[in-house]
């Protein structure tokens, strides 16, 4: 397929996130056994960041109610086409860890501390798994809705002693050559917006890679020559947000459209590639109880899913893993009679909760307020319910308190309103301790146990490949 028609393709039924029927989908995947035992040449490594069993189920429910039809990544579990098992992503210094800390521990085979990117307890750096592959031969990107320098991505990589020196990533991944890198992050590379004022991209341009920065550079990108593209300044806008607004649509490329991209442009190397792909809001929505956040990125992640197997599935030396690195505010839908309205009210959702609380104005009134959130969410609030919420944003000058900083929006209040007519509930607005999800299709997955500690999944990459 040329990757002009898939963005055509992809955008269409991408607003549903459903290819062909799921199940006929899910049925021509079937592989014998006899190829899962082979050695895999390439790894597209997927993480859904900050994904709870809730959101995976939220997501599957909601394709059943609205389209009849289940999410790609549950689909291959109904059709028994994956190894499927939990993992424990404890890190070294806390049985709830972080994306930097479990990153770390597939990347690197050890448990790290929170926050630090495959440095052991000795200040030591370890080598990581993308640059074990490089000295392998094969070719390496990774893909991600948040900034390419975020700790899931660099967990792959490089070494850190800590996941907030992004600028300084933007540099290790130049020095280990990274073949590909697409996601957000521009001000870790704009000498505008760098501390250092150093030009990054300049750096990457006269090292040979193609510098790319919206959907249209993107699909105009030839194969064969390192590719960085970036799409947003920080993170890429939220899928809900996205699809509900041309301009980014027009200008920012799907999770979907990067991963075909991707793939296209790592295939053709002789020893094979590896790819991680991140999708990497589903946290950040989680950490807002976010719903609409939560739910279209899970579906713009399980979209990218179906991209993956189908390449995977022709390609026949590819392991695709599944998985996401910790749990995160754990939401779910709570009994009551009117839980499958309640439920079905998301599909009138055509705006995030971050969307709505960083557009309201401490001069807006209540009425505003309330036409705001009917506009975004499809219902009315009460008087009361509007009140609370601009209380939040009157008596203070709206910058001053840096009042537009996530940490200081309304954003528990607006998710405890939505909950009467959602029926979803959170238990907080952090990661979670729970064992987690993982699948595996392709050449390598009979090596997956029903239980494994994070670690195992270094050796298992390498071994499934042969390598090492
Ligand atoms: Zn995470």
């Amino acid at each position: 397929m040329k990757r002009r028609d898939f963005f055509k393709y992809g955008s269409l039924l991408s607003l549903f996130g459903l290819g062909s029927s799921s199940s006929a989908w899910a049925l021509d995947l079937a592989e014998p056994l006899a190829s899962k035992k082979k050695r895999a040449k390439n790894i597209i490594f997927m993480v859904s960041d900050g994904m709870s069993t809730g959101t995976l189920n939220m997501a599957d429910l909601y394709l059943q109610r609205q389209f009849g039809q289940g999410s790609n990544w549950l689909n291959l579990y109904r059709n028994n086409l994956v190894t499927r098992g939990l993992m424990d992503m404890a890190s070294a210094s806390s049985i709830v860890t972080d994306s930097s800390a479990a990153s770390s521990s597939w990347g690197c085979g050890q448990r790290v501390k929170n926050g630090v990117l495959n440095v052991d307890a000795n200040g030591n750096e370890l080598t990581t798994i993308w640059q074990k592959f490089k000295n392998g031969g094969k070719k390496a990107g990774c893909v991600t809705s948040v900034p390419v320098t975020h700790a899931t991505p660099a967990g792959f990589c490089i070494s850190a002693t800590s996941r907030n020196t992004q600028e300084e990533i933007a540099q290790k991944y130049l020095v280990m050559g990274m073949d590909l890198l697409l996601g957000g992050g521009d001000k870790f590379f704009n000498p505008e917006k760098r501390s250092d004022k150093q030009d990054m991209y300049k750096k990457y341009h006269n090292a040979g890679y193609q510098i790319v920065k919206n959907r249209t550079e993107l699909s105009g990108s030839v194969s064969g020559k390192p590719l960085l593209g970036t799409f947003g300044d920080d993170a890429l806008p939220y899928w809900l947000d996205h699809k509900t607004d041309t301009e980014l649509e027009n200008s920012v490329p799907t999770l979907a459209a990067m991963t075909a991209v991707a793939i296209d442009h790592l295939k053709g190397s002789k020893e094979g590639f590896v790819l991680q792909i991140e999708g990497g809001k589903v946290d950040w929505a989680a950490h807002a109880n976010d719903i609409g956040g939560l739910l279209f990125d899970q579906l713009a992640f399980d979209e990218a899913i179906k991209v993956a197997i189908d390449f995977a599935a022709k390609d026949k030396e590819t392991l695709v893993i599944i998985c996401t690195d910790h749990g995160n505010a754990n939401p779910g839908l709570i009994y009551g009679s009117q839980v499958n309205e309640n439920f079905d009210n998301l599909h009138k959702f055509q705006k995030t909760n971050d969307w709505i609380l960083q557009s309201i104005l401490p001069t807006h009134t209540t009425a505003d307020i309330q036409q705001r959130i009917f506009n975004a969410n499809g219902f009315e609030i009460s008087t009361e319910e509007a009140q609370k919420l601009l209380g939040f944003y009157t008596g203070l000058q709206a910058e001053e308190a840096g009042l537009y900083n996530y940490k200081n929006l309304p954003f528990s209040a607006l998710a405890d309103i939505q909950k009467k007519r959602t029926s979803v509930g959170w238990i907080s607005m952090n990661h979670s301790g729970d064992f987690v999800e993982i699948a595996m299709y392709g050449p390598g997955s009979h090596l997956h146990k029903p239980f494994i500690k994070n670690t195992e999944l270094h050796t298992l990459m390498l071994k499934a490949c042969g390598v090492g």
